[in-house]
């Protein structure tokens, strides 16, 4: 008999919750990966970072496997399939893995834990993702926080040493399978193309976090850590970056808090996760959705240049500075009156870090809709926004060579004319509560 450990976005050996767990179970592991034909058929680009990013972060699990005389089992298709046939193929005593918070995951492993249990085999399932998770976190009164400063209030009284302690997994590597290597399926048999990225390093900047708080506004220089697509994908443990940020800033932690205060929303309000506001009176706004107006917002054509270099900057690389990310989604939605949920998914395609509970929960703080936003009367101004961030135009210029050309676009809009649309447009909608 063997245990299996099924990798999801958890890609490490070390510190790993469910496979501390599963090689402490007294049976051998054989750690698997699922490439779920489900999520990947929707992905429009063939050249989608996200899918090289894990097909590279499990070639460094195979290779790390294979030292010590095991291997990495990799399957392409549906979920519920290749969970039957790898029932029929081995003897499972038990399957372990850790917690994943998204609606589709969550009906996934349901259904795959029904399978295994049909068959007698017991389905362990470990929070691994985040500090506290569910109900660690709970008012006096027992309810969920909806506001940050409380909740993260609450989540520093109630961390301890506990609850930071790592999963010495090294301890147990022997109780890997031995076996010879698999064969990675390749990205082509997967149906996806090779794409020129070079990822951010999985490190951590310390005499940068040390100054955090200083720079982390200011887009042209590299002022913020860039490990979110690797907390991502759970290339490093949440837990070993909180002890750091303990230590080194603690405004750097409230960041990697607001993460988990993001997945909780998510756990305690799903509907948010089905295409709704927080808010449900906010469904009530009409918006403009012109569509050619849409176009030139994703392709960085609108005349606001800070506007234009954030887009560009993540239609180029994937990624965007956070300061950018939040004047982008502010002027789609009340500059140009389109629906948050439009950006929210041009977001979702082309963000390399692109979590479903951090990318709704910023997209609903712009349009005011969500817990803790921004009162919907406060606007953000690009050219102030400017001024104040990015005041020599180093990082509009880096984005917009043709800045000072006719060849750049005048702007799709007048600030003061914008204002004054958006706002009555959010009036009428929550009058009409
Ligand atoms: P750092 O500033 O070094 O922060 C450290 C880590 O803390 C990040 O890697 C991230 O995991 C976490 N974090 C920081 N800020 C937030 C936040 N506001 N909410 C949740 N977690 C946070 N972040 C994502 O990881 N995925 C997304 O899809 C995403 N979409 C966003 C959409 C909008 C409209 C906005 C305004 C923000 C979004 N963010 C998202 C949050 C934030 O912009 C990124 O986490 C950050 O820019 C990543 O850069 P970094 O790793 O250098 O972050």
């Amino acid at each position: 008999k063997v245990v299996i450990f099924w990798y999801r976005r958890d890609l490490r050996l070390e510190d790993n919750a469910g496979l501390y767990h599963a090689l402490k179970s007294g049976y051998k592991v054989l750690p698997i990966f699922i490439f779920d034909k489900n999520i990947l058929d929707k992905l429009e680009n063939k050249n989608d970072q996200r899918v090289e990013f894990i097909h590279k972060s499990l070639t460094d699990i195979q290779e790390q496997l294979i030292s010590f005389g095991s291997s990495l089992l990799v399957k392409y298709g549906n979920p519920i399939e290749i969970w039957k046939n790898l029932i029929s193929d081995f003897d499972i005593a038990e399957v372990y893995t850790n917690h994943d918070y998204e609606k589709y995951a969550i009906e996934r492993d349901k259904q795959v834990g029904e399978i295994l249990n049909a068959n007698g085999i017991a389905f362990y399932t470990f929070k691994d993702q985040t500090i506290f998770e569910k109900n660690e976190v709970l008012s006096g009164a027992g309810t969920p926080y909806t506001v940050f400063t409380p909740y993260s209030r609450k989540w520093k009284e109630t961390l301890n040493e506990f609850y930071l302690k790592s999963y010495p997994t090294e301890k147990y590597f022997q109780n890997f399978i031995k076996s010879n290597p698999y064969d990675l399926p390749t990205l082509n048999e997967i149906g996806f193309i090779e794409t020129e990225s070079v990822f951010p390093k999985k490190e951590l900047r310390e005499e940068l976090i040390k100054k955090y708080d200083e720079v982390r506004d200011i887009p042209s220089i590299l002022g913020t850590s860039r490990l979110s697509v690797h907390l991502r994908f759970g290339t490093v443990s949440i837990r070993k970056l909180t002890q750091k940020a303990l230590a080194l800033n603690e405004k750097w932690l409230n960041e990697l808090i607001w993460r988990d205060f993001y997945m909780n929303i998510l756990h305690h309000f799903p509907h948010i996760g089905e295409g709704k506001s927080f808010r449900k009176e906010y469904d009530n706004i009409v918006w403009r959705n012109n569509e050619t107006e849409f176009k030139k917002w994703c392709e960085g054509k609108t005349g606001y240049p800070i506007v234009d270099a954030g887009m560009r900057e993540l239609n180029a690389t994937g990624f965007m500075h956070n300061r950018v990310r939040m004047i982008t989604a502010s002027f789609l939605i009340k500059h140009l009156l389109i629906d948050w949920r439009w950006g929210e998914a041009y977001f979702a395609e082309k963000l390399m870090d692109f979590d479903f509970s951090a990318n709704n929960g910023g997209w609903q703080w712009a349009s005011s809709s969500g817990c803790d936003a921004a009162p919907y009367f406060r606007i953000f101004n690009p050219t102030s926004q400017t001024q104040k961030f990015d005041p020599e135009l180093k990082y509009i210029k880096k984005w917009i060579p043709e800045l000072n050309s006719f060849e750049y676009p005048r702007p799709i809009v007048e600030h003061t004319f914008a204002r004054e649309r958006v706002l009555k447009a959010y009036k009428d909608a929550l009058d009409k509560k």
